[in-house]
């Protein structure tokens, strides 16, 4: 079949509707309506050629919510009529170490992104700026009923990506956590932490967001354009996420853990950065990465936060504003998330 879709042609040039194929429903597919596509940053790094080798034309979106349109004879997952989400892989090898345990994200074979990849007989992938998707029954998670779609569609990728590692370095009561960078991931960040109960501090470049941080959930916030703040942190804090993805002065970041604390490299630069390491040695501390979450616990992160009535803070747009939304993004104007209403591809 064929669908109403927006692509980038090429690297950096602004995105334009088109239509793509979808495939036929296999045994296992599951064809979703979508409703919302959330606007990752990682859209605009790939969009733009910023992590290189892309594929193009490109449809981008991994932050899918929609509903069950059609199943394959095969599905047992998912019915006609269900509320799903689809976030950043569509496929994996799923017979490898990390597939087995539930990390597809890890997968030795590298999963197969819900953009910008191939599947398994080497078409490209494209994600949800679009009306419909094909995905595998087992890619393919539950939204609870409390949470709602466009609320829901940004915790497929900027909700997992925080979750899993606040579950891994275990935040919870007595935890320090802080997040630098206050945007789609980094709000997420803060509710998550704050519903696990950690002590939270938000690290943001201004005071803009200080009002919304506490509401949020934190329960510290520190400008760190202000002189002298992260020298006075020193030592403060167990678990460090950062969701920045511009240049930071590394040493000065790691200076704030705690003895055995780690700091969690979230945000994903195009170019390598420069590691004091000798930070790392005084207090044992750890420098340490993340990649999304694996698909059981993504629902895991969406019945938690169903419980704790979490969603995205959102701003929704039609699909002709997503150039604008885009500048907006790196301009650093979203609050948080930007969701695009998929009815607007048609
Ligand atoms: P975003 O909404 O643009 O948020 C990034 C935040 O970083 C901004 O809101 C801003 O927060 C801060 N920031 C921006 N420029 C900065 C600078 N020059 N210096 C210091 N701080 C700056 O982006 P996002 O969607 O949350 O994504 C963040 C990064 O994570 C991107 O690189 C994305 O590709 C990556 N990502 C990684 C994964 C993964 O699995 N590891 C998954 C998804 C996305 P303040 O205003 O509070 O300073
Ligand atoms: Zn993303
Ligand atoms: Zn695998």
């Amino acid at each position: 079949m064929t669908v109403p879709a927006y692509a980038a042609p090429a690297a950096k040039a602004p995105l334009e509707p088109t239509t793509i194929p979808r495939r036929a429903l296999g045994e296992h597919d599951v064809l979703i309506d979508i409703a919302y596509a959330g606007i990752c940053h990682s859209d605009i790094h790939q969009a733009r050629g910023e992590w290189g080798g892309g594929i193009f034309p490109m449809v981008p979106g991994h932050e899918i919510a929609g509903v069950v349109a059609e199943v394959g004879p095969g599905v047992t997952r998912h019915a006609v009529g269900d509320r799903v989400g689809v976030g950043c892989m569509v496929d994996s090898c799923r017979t490898c170490g990390p597939c087995r345990a539930g990390q597809e994200q890890y997968c030795e074979r590298g999963n197969v992104p819900t953009y910008n990849g191939r599947d398994a007989d080497g078409n490209p992938t494209y994600g949800g700026y679009s009306t419909r998707i094909v995905v595998d029954e087992n890619f393919v998670v539950s939204i609870p009923e409390g949470i709602a779609l466009d609320a829901a569609a940004p915790l497929l990728c900027a909700g997992i990506t925080l979750y899993s590692p606040l579950a891994h370095w275990q935040a919870g009561p007595g935890k320090r956590v802080a997040v630098v960078g206050m945007g789609g991931l980094g709000h997420m960040g803060v509710k998550l932490a704050h519903a696990m109960g950690a002590e939270v501090t938000v690290l943001s470049q201004t005071r803009r967001k200080e009002e919304d941080a506490r509401r949020l959930g934190a329960d510290h916030f520190h400008a760190t354009s202000e002189p002298g703040t992260l020298e006075r942190l020193a030592g403060s804090f167990d678990l460090i996420l950062n969701t920045v993805s511009a240049d930071l002065d590394m040493g000065a970041y790691l200076n704030t853990l705690a003895l055995d604390g780690t700091m969690v490299q979230v945000g994903a630069p195009e170019r390598p950065a420069t590691v004091p390491l000798f930070a790392l040695l005084g207090r044992r501390r750890s420098l340490a990465g993340t990649m999304i979450g694996g698909i059981a616990e993504t629902q895991q992160m969406l019945d938690f936060c169903a419980e704790h009535s979490l969603g995205a803070e959102i701003e929704t747009i039609p699909a002709e504003k997503i150039n604008e939304a885009y500048e907006r993004v790196v301009a650093g104007d979203v609050r948080y998330r930007f969701v695009i209403d998929a009815s607007t591809f048609a």
